[in-house]
């Protein structure tokens, strides 16, 4: 038991140490992607109707193939590979793609629907050292729009509890079923009785764009919110899901095609996985030129744009490029004085990346840092 123990302790360090890392190249270096999303196989083995990234017949991307795309994303300085479907669990060698990915020290993410779950895959994926796991539940009942329910995901949940050794993000997207918008609730509600994180998002259509919410359903996604308060949560901290829920548009720059990179099962370069088609160039013939045009390029589709995994970077660009000015908008002052309530952790980070105008720099501190992260 002491020594499973020290074990989910050393690897929870390790992640750690290497997710910091990861923010730490992102605030340094606007030059490499941050986030790249791979499909593994188009291939799914349910058939949600608001989905158009999946099929039924798709063979999975050959192995030497996937491992060749996961080197040259290291060549380029990748930091995170979230492997996505279809249903990544579908393909037969999930698992030494994951190996690959560790080997580069990238940190390795998938998303799945969770169905092909069992005790002993959840087994072979810690051996593999997957980094985190995201499942999406869209309903408590399965109806005729998703299969993704909660009855029959629970057990699965309950495996991930007990058997995972990386942490497991229960995603509800609130307007997905739009019958029942409670039901994300419930869910978020189970996560955390198992002790998994649980998150929502805002349902959007095809192009990523924004569909309204109504008052009952920006309710639940403040509820969702309000259930767990960890020192930092991206969702609570979000500046512009706030506008979003109330239907509003926001002002940010999109870095994708630079900061992000989604490499379909054809092996090409797109923005995300609503933008296809745009840049739409090999993975293998994608150069640094091109990272440096598209991170710059502005994007029509930014103001109503609800896929979050690619603000969080665009977060992280802008606290690079104006670092008082973004962590003022996360942490709007809440007492009477104006005084900010910034969490110990991202003052410690402002404090060395951005001191307050008249204090000195701490270039000793900051130097050390980097050296500790092994950042040159
Ligand atoms: S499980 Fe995921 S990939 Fe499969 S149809 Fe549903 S949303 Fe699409
Ligand atoms: S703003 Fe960026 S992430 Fe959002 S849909 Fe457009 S290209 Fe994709």
């Amino acid at each position: 038991m002491p020594i499973e123990f020290l074990h989910r302790h050393s690897r929870r360090w390790n992640r750690l140490y290497r997710e910091t890392r990861m923010v730490a190249l992102a605030l340094k270096s606007p030059n490499h992607p941050v986030l790249a999303h791979m499909v593994v196989t188009r291939r799914c083995n349910l058939a949600c109707t608001y989905c158009d990234e999946f099929d039924d017949f798709s063979k999975p991307v050959p192995t030497a193939e996937m491992v060749s795309r996961v080197d040259r994303l290291a060549a380029l300085r990748t930091t995170v590979i979230t492997l996505t479907g279809g249903e990544p669990l579908l393909h037969p060698d999930l698992e030494q793609i994951i190996q690959r990915i560790r080997r580069h020290g990238i940190l390795a993410v998938m998303v799945t629907n969770g169905y092909l779950l069992t005790p002993e895959r959840i087994k072979n994926l810690n051996r593999a050292g997957l980094d985190r796991m995201q499942i999406s539940v869209d309903n408590v009942q399965p109806d005729g729009v998703s299969k993704k329910s909660l009855k029959v995901l629970d057990q699965k949940l309950r495996w991930l509890a007990e058997f995972a050794e990386f942490p497991v993000n229960i995603h509800s997207v609130v307007g997905a079923c739009s019958e029942h918008p409670e039901d994300a609730l419930t869910i978020a509600r189970r996560a955390t009785e198992l002790g998994l994180i649980s998150t929502a998002g805002i349902v959007h259509d095809a192009k990523g764009a924004l569909r309204p919410l109504n008052s009952q359903q920006q309710q639940v996604i403040e509820d969702i919110e309000n259930l767990s308060k960890p020192l930092f949560s991206f969702a609570r901290h979000n500046p512009w899901r706030r506008n979003l829920v109330r239907g509003l548009p926001n002002d940010w720059h999109c870095g994708a095609g630079g900061r992000h990179l989604y490499v379909c099962e054809d092996g090409l370069v797109h923005y995300c996985m609503a933008q296809r088609g745009y840049p739409a160039i090999p993975l293998a013939q994608y150069s640094q030129e091109d990272i440096e045009r598209e991170a710059k390029a502005s994007k029509s589709c930014t103001p109503y744009c609800t896929i979050f995994c690619i603000q969080r970077v665009a977060l992280l660009d802008r606290l690079r490029e104006n670092p008082r000015k973004a962590l003022e908008e996360l942490f709007p002052p809440q007492s009477a004085d104006g005084r900010s309530n910034l969490p110990l952790p991202v003052r410690v980070l402002g404090a060395l990346f951005a001191p307050p105008p008249g204090r000195p720099s701490r270039r000793f501190l900051r130097k050390t840092a980097l050296r500790f992260l092994k950042i040159h």
